[in-house]
């Protein structure tokens, strides 16, 4: 049996370090703010070569609040990729914002930047650039629309911890940068978490203001916020796992490169196509398959899991009915029914992808 994820194997390689973390927040009593949460901060600031993070309660929220942040006008437009978690679109439009989606490329699945410089209108205010699946977006190119129309940025990296554009850590390359430590993300919490990084001193206070009810210090409000915080028991539980995340991703880009060196010539498969700029940390591998019902169905009773990311493109939700994009020849529309995440994370051995390639070229179509 392959899994697509497996946290308790995760858990017990380093249930030493993990039990004493959480010990020691127990023991001290940080649950709230705290020496744990600060110093996870200051890692993760670093980790991502950023200058400040903010610590969140969860990835939705750190988009959400990065887009509040920047004090749009209501009603402004914001451009999101049609392939990606809805959190991606959701946030946007809590924020007061107005979704416009535009294509997923088909060689990484990340913004297709022709797609986006049509989108643009008037109204637009800012780019979601998704680093799907662990691949980062073509930054250049995406600042240079930016710049040129007065675009901010925002990135959504819940999905590319330590990923690279041009050897850059993304989260800080455009304005802010979100990111998810949902469990099964490549750096995951015992729970759920979030958070915002940036190199703008004031952008960051404001999202760390907006996070603890428009606060400054305790009871002294300058304007009404929310409570999103980053608690002390997963902040501490995140410290730990940072410090393994290189090992773990140096896993997953080494399972991917099998893939991509083994599964090459499979007829009935397209893979995905790492850029030469990329350092992707594959939170996914994603193939495509015109057969891709029936492929899944052999590798399950094949003992190999895999799962769908995802099968109903954004602009075909019923959520987003009203923006009447469902209908357009989008790329991201007609592959969603192709598209298929086989297993990948450092929980797999070198004979797992062994196993995952024999079962797929086993299939016949
Ligand atoms: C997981 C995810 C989010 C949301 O993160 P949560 O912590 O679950 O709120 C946002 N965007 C993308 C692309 C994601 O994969």
């Amino acid at each position: 049996m392959i899994k697509f994820l497996d946290l308790a194997k995760q858990y017990q390689s380093i249930k030493g370090e993990i039990d004493a973390a959480i010990g020691a927040v127990i023991a001290d009593t940080s649950f709230i703010g705290g020496a744990h949460l600060r110093r996870f901060e200051e890692a993760f600031a670093a980790y991502q070569r950023a200058e400040h993070c903010v610590g969140v309660a969860n990835g939705t929220d750190a988009i959400e609040i990065a887009i509040e942040a920047l004090g749009l006008p209501h009603g402004s437009e914001i451009i999101v990729p049609a392939n990606s978690f809805i959190a991606s679109s959701e946030a946007v439009t809590r924020a007061g914002c107005r979704v416009v989606f535009c294509d997923a490329n088909e060689r990484n699945y990340t913004i297709d930047i022709d797609d986006l410089s049509r989108r643009i209108t008037p109204q637009t205010k800012a780019i979601i650039a998704v680093h799907l699946y662990g691949h980062p977006c073509d930054m250049d190119a995406l600042l240079a629309i930016a710049k040129r129309h007065g675009l901010f940025v925002i990135e959504d990296c819940a999905q590319a911890h330590g990923a690279e554009y041009r050897g850059r850590r993304v989260g800080a390359i455009g304005d802010i940068g979100a990111f998810s430590f949902y469990p099964g993300k490549n750096l995951g919490a015992y729970g759920d978490a979030g958070a915002i990084v940036t190199n703008d001193a004031a952008l960051a206070r404001r999202c760390r203001m907006i996070a603890n009810h428009g606060r400054v210090e305790k009871y002294n409000h300058e304007f009404e916020g929310r409570n999103s915080r980053l608690d002390g028991l997963q902040a501490a539980v995140l410290s730990v796992k940072l410090a393994h995340l290189d090992e773990w991703t140096a896993r997953r880009i080494a399972i991917a490169d099998y893939y991509l060196e083994h599964l090459r010539d499979v007829p009935f498969i397209t893979l995905p196509e790492r850029a030469e700029w990329a350092r992707q940390v594959y939170h996914l591998f994603v193939i495509r398959s015109e057969h891709r019902d029936a492929l899944q169905a052999h590798l399950k009773a094949g003992g190999v899991e895999t799962g769908i990311h995802y099968p109903i493109a954004l602009p075909k939700l019923a959520a987003y009915r009203y923006l009447n994009q469902h209908g357009e020849a989008l790329f991201a529309n007609c592959a969603d029914s192709t598209l298929l995440s086989i297993p990948m994370g450092e929980h797999l051995e070198p004979e797992d992808a062994r196993t995952v390639v024999e079962r797929i070229k086993a299939f016949s179509p």
